[in-house]
């Protein structure tokens, strides 16, 4: 059955060689996972998930039970005052820009303390020009670099103290950059350090691809309100789309004024029949998120002992759901995403071409064979084509789904990389 996916007895030999190492990686992976369970199925029973969560609201979508409750639960896994739940964000950089347009007014000054944020933000905020920018409405921007991957606590110090900033955006999971993910410890001891000297500052953290990776999540080590994507973590693989901002109650509900209109904020929004997809999408996300991370550790063991560079190895702690194999090779990279998209299950006889996808600056090769377009819970593989050629691997919705996709991969660079 391998050979018939064109998978050779070497690579299958190869893969599970790898793997039986892995196992002891795997078995943190599952302390998580069940603690995450814990909470998801405390926050069902404390809220009274019924099967009437599961009705919905059309047109100006007025008194969804099932919305309401859906945020609560939200709110508790994520350790929020409140959470705002919605399928009107359409990704999770537009939930990310209804965030900063909320919580920001002209002449305010926003700082990113992790470098340059995500590239989709590049527009948003006016670093590239853009008409409708947070800068074309006046509002100021400022960042302070990373130095060795950890935040420039003297620099953001000094800077806090001499300039009046109200929001500082910190971005965990590393985007299309070459640092590492922050680890939870790090993002609290910054946050300590601000609020210590300015504890108006408003911290927002993306936390895009970092939900359910280990124990809590970054309100409980301060954070003012965070933002994720339901076609990644939190929706398990089963959520048609949408996103979610939590956080302080006030914080949230200016999210909501924005998000729809003032004066109507979050008593509006139709959820459309979806109440259903998003409940059983959180209640699977501590496993799908754990499959995810296995498939990253199996990889990583996989790519090293072929003597590729991986970042981070199959032994570190994670902080995101991301594996970076960064190929020094443009045909490397091209292949291996190429071998992800045959190892799918959808779109399985596509192949890959680097291509310009808006809000990016560089062409971008992505596989992404997947239910819900654009999902990256689901096995994906996308890297822009530049130096040094990364590999940003994540996702699948199950593990031996996941593993059949790397064998998929890596039997691409072995026949076609380079060559
Ligand atoms: C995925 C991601 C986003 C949002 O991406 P969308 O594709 O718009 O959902 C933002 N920040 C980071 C770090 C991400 O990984």
């Amino acid at each position: 059955m391998y050979k018939e996916l064109g998978i050779s007895d070497e690579v299958v030999e190869l893969v599970n060689k790898s793997e039986e190492k892995c196992l002891e990686e795997f078995k943190k992976i599952e302390e998580a996972e069940e603690f995450n369970t814990l909470k998801v199925l405390k926050a069902f029973k404390q809220n009274r998930v019924n099967e009437s969560c599961f009705n919905s609201t059309t047109g100006y979508g007025y008194n969804d039970y099932g919305r309401e409750v859906i945020e609560k639960v939200f709110r508790d896994v994520l350790g929020a005052e409140d959470a705002l739940v919605r399928s009107q964000f359409i990704s999770g950089s537009h939930a990310l820009t209804v965030c900063l347009f909320a919580l920001l007014r002209p002449n305010d000054l926003l700082l990113s303390i992790s470098g340059k944020p995500y590239d989709t933000l590049d527009e948003v905020i006016g670093i590239k020009d853009n008409k409708s920018s947070l800068m074309s409405y006046g509002v100021k921007y400022d960042q302070i670099d990373l130095v060795n991957d950890d935040f420039d606590y003297d620099k953001i110090e000094e800077y806090l103290k001499n300039n009046k900033v109200k929001v500082i955006e910190i971005q965990r999971s590393k985007g299309y950059s070459t640092r590492r993910s922050i680890d939870l410890s790090k993002v609290g001891k910054v946050i300590k350090l601000i609020k210590s000297i300015d504890s108006d500052v408003i911290v927002m953290v993306d936390n895009c691809y970092c939900e359910f990776v280990s124990e809590a999540e970054p309100l409980s080590v301060g954070a003012d309100v965070i933002v994720g994507s339901l076609i990644k973590n939190l929706g398990g693989g089963i959520a048609p789309n949408g996103a979610y901002i939590a956080g302080r109650h006030d914080l949230v509900d200016l999210c909501g004024e924005r998000l729809t209109l003032p004066g109507e904020g979050r008593e509006v929004g139709p959820t459309l029949g979806i109440n259903k997809s998003i409940l059983q999408g959180i209640y699977m996300a501590p496993s799908v998120v754990a499959s995810a991370l296995k498939t990253a550790i199996l990889t990583a063991k996989v790519l090293e002992d072929l003597g590729y560079e991986v970042e981070p190895k199959y032994n570190e702690d994670r902080v995101d759901i991301v594996q970076n194999i960064i190929f020094r090779d443009p045909n490397k990279l091209v292949e291996f995403t190429r071998g992800i998209q045959m190892g799918s299950a959808i779109d399985s006889d596509a192949i890959v071409e680097a291509w310009d996808m808006p809000g990016y600056d560089d062409k971008v090769v992505m596989a992404s064979g997947s239910f819900t377009q654009g999902s990256s819970i689901e096995l994906s593989c996308d890297g822009p084509m530049r130096e040094p050629y990364i590999a940003y691997m994540q996702g699948a919705l199950t593990y031996p789904y996941g593993k059949l996709g790397l064998m998929s991969a890596v039997q691409r660079i072995l026949k076609n990389g380079g060559e």
